[in-house]
């Protein structure tokens, strides 16, 4: 399974400028390129006794190293790669529209589909890349380890940068032989998804989200207070609102790394992974709880789970919604008729279990993933592949 790994980079303004020239070079090469080719097939029809070969991949490149590059002295500023690519795109462009009669090929203007690609010595760490000439670029969630990529390619998308990759993904066929029974049970796992807690564990595990950023939540809200009293338009109106929006960004960014934390942990270290499938959208509508489970992002959080899992060959279980994955006892399987929000201790009358009310729903989901699914796929072993 071939799978496309695409995450947004942490840029400094340097790196900000730097990216740009790189991207530069490759929009300039390729328009240069696109111009020849053009030239070349208006040579051809307009002069059928005379034609001139269409230029290869290998002819283009060849004529930017001699009258391109010459001319241009910042194409030395950058890598090599960036122009030999976008040459290479081209070329297979043309080869498209020509064989396929596939939409003949644009110029490309300044900052719209600003990319490029880089090759040679990639490192990937933990959160950062190394690339040649540019070298080490930060991210924001954890990368797929275990595996070089031969090739990158960077792109922008209105001011954020973002790097992504290939990898080819070798799921083991139901993994049987691979995981013994114990060790099975173990790599199941139940993810009760909630207010107090964001994420509380059928291994008794807790996530909080909320905490982090509370602090800031704090000064926003007087921020936005104080912002009132100010006026529309005005200098410090402007001031305060430009602040704000920092803020939110602010919290958003941590919010957002706090979940790229859990479900990476999720993926990584569980074979199968139950969540239940929240009726977010009717929970939106219906009132109090909209805010906190916004603020939560359990869309994002089942956003994440669904392509890490894939990443990282675990499975990724939901299970339905009418399920009551708080009300039945996880350890006997008993479900109450009525159980208040209210009450945060699950107690089982019927035989005597008592335990936290989201543990008891994490435990649910864990038994709920594990009959759902008879087969278990496990890690992937990363193969190399070539990109072209
Ligand atoms: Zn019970």
């Amino acid at each position: 399974m071939l799978l496309g790994f695409k995450t947004q980079l942490r840029v400094n303004k340097q790196q900000r400028l730097l990216l740009a020239q790189h991207a530069g070079v490759a929009r300039h090469a390729w328009n240069q390129g696109l111009t020849l080719c053009q030239q070349v097939i208006i040579h051809n029809k307009t002069n059928p006794e005379d034609k001139i070969k269409f230029p290869t991949a290998i002819d283009l490149h060849k004529w930017l190293v001699a009258s391109i590059k010459s001319t241009y002295s910042w194409y030395y500023e950058v890598s090599k790669c960036p122009p030999q690519y976008a040459l290479r795109q081209l070329s297979d462009a043309f080869k498209a529209f020509f064989q396929k009669n596939k939409g003949f090929r644009k110029f490309k203007k300044k900052g719209r589909h600003d990319s490029f690609t880089l090759d040679g010595a990639i490192h990937i760490d933990h959160r950062k890349v190394k690339v040649p000439v540019i070298g080490w670029l930060k991210t924001y969630e954890n990368l797929p380890f275990g595996y070089q990529p031969k090739s990158v390619t960077i792109s922008r998308q209105a001011d954020k940068w973002f790097i992504s990759w290939k990898i080819e993904v070798n799921p083991l066929p139901c993994g049987r032989e691979d995981i013994n029974e114990t060790n099975e049970s173990q790599n199941c796992v139940g993810v009760d998804l909630g207010i107090n807690h964001l994420a509380t564990l059928s291994t008794g595990e807790i996530f909080d989200g909320v905490k982090s950023y509370n602090r800031y939540e704090k000064k926003l809200a007087r921020m936005q207070y104080l912002s009132r009293d100010q006026e529309l338009g005005s200098n410090n109106y402007r001031k305060s609102q430009i602040k704000i929006a920092r803020l939110h960004q602010k919290i958003a960014n941590i919010r957002k790394d706090t979940l790229h934390k859990i479900t990476t942990y999720l993926s990584k270290n569980h074979a199968v992974i139950g969540i239940e499938d929240l009726n977010v959208s009717g929970m939106l509508a219906n009132g109090k709880l909209a805010k906190a489970i916004a603020d939560m992002g359990f869309y994002e959080f089942r956003r994440q789970l669904e392509y890490k899992t894939k990443l990282y060959g675990s499975k990724l279980v939901v299970v339905d919604r009418f399920y009551p994955s708080s009300k039945t006892c996880s350890n006997c399987g008993e479900k109450k008729l009525y159980l208040s929000l209210s009450e945060r201790i699950f107690k089982c009358e019927y035989c005597n279990f008592e335990c936290d009310r989201d543990l008891n729903a994490a435990r649910n989901l864990k038994q709920q993933a594990e009959s759902g699914c008879v087969t278990v796929s496990v890690r992937p072993t990363f193969a190399r592949q070539r990109l072209d």
